[in-house]
């Protein structure tokens, strides 16, 4: 079920974010004109053939001297042989082999996963000799492109879809709540994670096939049971907290791709940080349902109006994902962390509400009739007919007469009222429009 993870590894200045940017160009989705959801992306859902993957770009690491560097490289390179499924070397065609490349390379040599060595800044491929001595990194056949000039990109993608894995079989439990815990170090997870699992009786499981030590932790509440996806170092706490923000990024990631519900969880002292806006957009972009967890309640000072107010400040930071209860608990004191399962399995139950066709469309119809459709040069959209075919997350389709006519603004009113209808409350909706003349 979960994409495949292709890595780009890289020095720096050699085209990593050109070529990331090109790629992602090609998909302009409804969701990204939502501030705080793409700032600063480091992640990016691509298609190719019909594979789908999800690249990540392991750059951004501050260099200051070419020590560092090469130190920053081989971490990077090892970051991406635990964590990726693929990964795609980028060399520089301009400057030649460095010994950087050389050292990369010896890292990578070492793992089973597929390598992809790219050449880029190969401007003209009259010139594409100059990509032979990158033949010595040992990698197998390089590959020029020009991530500037969008030469080759495709043969370079066919390469890449050919070498990803195949889909795993993981076998598809849908009686079992599938919960990523998500939050920056120290914020209480695993206190939150032994809480939640602390006198249930708990089986700790590896699973095959994915991450080497994702340790997956199942139990079982009031009837309904859970699985906490990747729980390393939560139950047990890790003894290294590796420093660099990509790893824990790139590991929850991974989690939320895996899970139905994610829990964002929230320090109450340093409120929502870039970081959480990352993995929030992430989880928001994926269709996961999610819920908003404050914790460390206990340390704040607190008049009447506290959590109205920090409610609000969550409103605005998370501005995409109003639809997600949020809850302010503590690990330590266990207040309110009863509810946590609670509202794991409410959300869980939106994620999956099916609407019956024709209340549906009743809904719609009511909707136009409030507040007539936009038009556009003289024509104005129409709506004939609305199903929900999917959900995880619930997924509306929208016949209309011309989808161009369609206006974002119209889409956000419509998911808001299909909202207040039916509640959907901590699960994104997907509206797609479609043509039908
Ligand atoms: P990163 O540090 O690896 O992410 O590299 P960037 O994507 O920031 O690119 C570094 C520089 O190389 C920028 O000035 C780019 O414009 C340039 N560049 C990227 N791709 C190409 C290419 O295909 N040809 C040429 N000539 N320059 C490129
Ligand atoms: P993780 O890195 O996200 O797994 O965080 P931990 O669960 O290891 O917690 C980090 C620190 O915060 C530990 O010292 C915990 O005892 C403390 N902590 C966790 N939850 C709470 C809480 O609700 N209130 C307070 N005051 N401290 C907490």
């Amino acid at each position: 079920m979960s994409k495949p993870i292709l890595a780009i590894v890289g020095r720096p200045n050699v085209g990593k974010s050109t070529l990331f940017n090109y790629i992602g160009q090609k998909r302009v989705s409804i969701v990204e004109n939502i501030p705080g959801v793409t700032r600063d992306r480091i992640y990016l859902d691509a298609e190719w053939l019909d594979r789908e993957f999800t690249m990540i770009d392991t750059g951004g690491i501050e260099i200051e001297s070419s020590d560092k560097m090469l130190t920053a490289m081989r971490y990077q390179a090892k970051l991406a042989i635990d964590e990726a499924d693929a990964i795609l070397f980028i060399v520089d065609g301009k400057v030649g082999l460095t010994s950087a490349d050389e050292e990369v390379a010896i890292i990578l040599r070492n793992t089973r996963k597929p390598v992809i060595v790219a050449v880029n800044k190969v401007d003209n491929m009259q010139k594409a000799n100059e990509i032979y001595e990158f033949y010595n990194l040992g990698l197998g056949d390089p590959i020029a492109i020009s991530a500037a000039n969008a030469l080759n990109i495709g043969d370079l993608l066919d390469e890449v879809v050919k070498r990803l894995p195949n889909d795993e079989v993981v076998e598809e439990d849908n009686e079992t709540i599938k919960v990523a815990v998500i939050g920056r170090p120290n914020v209480g997870k695993s206190s939150l994670v032994n809480r939640l699992v602390g006198e249930e009786r708990v089986i700790v499981s590896d699973v095959a096939g994915t991450t080497r030590d994702a340790i997956d932790t199942h139990f079982t509440k009031d009837d309904t049971s859970f699985v906490l996806i990747d729980t390393a170092g939560m139950r047990r706490k890790a003894k290294v907290e590796l420093p660099v923000e990509r790893y824990s990024v790139m590991r929850a990631l991974r989690a939320v791709d895996r899970s139905d519900v994610v829990l964002i969880v929230i320090d109450a002292v340093d409120g929502v940080t870039e970081q959480d806006k990352k993995i929030a957009g992430y989880a928001h972009d994926a269709g996961k349902a999610s819920v908003i967890i404050v914790n460390k309640w206990d340390l704040l000072e607190k008049d009447g109006k506290t959590s109205l107010r920090y409610t609000e400040n969550i409103r605005t930071e998370l501005a995409f994902m109003q639809y997600s209860p949020i809850l302010f608990i503590s690990a330590l004191t266990n207040q309110r962390v009863s509810r946590v399962t609670e509202l794991i399995k409410f959300v869980a139950e939106q994620h999956t509400m099916r609407i019956a066709t024709s209340v549906l469309n009743q809904v719609i119809e009511d909707a136009v009739s409030i507040n007539p459709p936009p038009s556009q040069f003289g024509r104005r959209l129409k709506i004939y007919f609305t199903t929900q075919p999917n959900v995880k997350p619930p997924t509306f389709v929208l016949f209309v007469n011309e989808p161009e006519i369609m206006h974002f603004s119209y889409l956000r009113f419509l998911e808001n009222r299909l909202r207040e209808s039916f509640g959907f409350e901590g699960t994104p909706l997907k509206l797609v429009v479609r043509g039908r003349k």
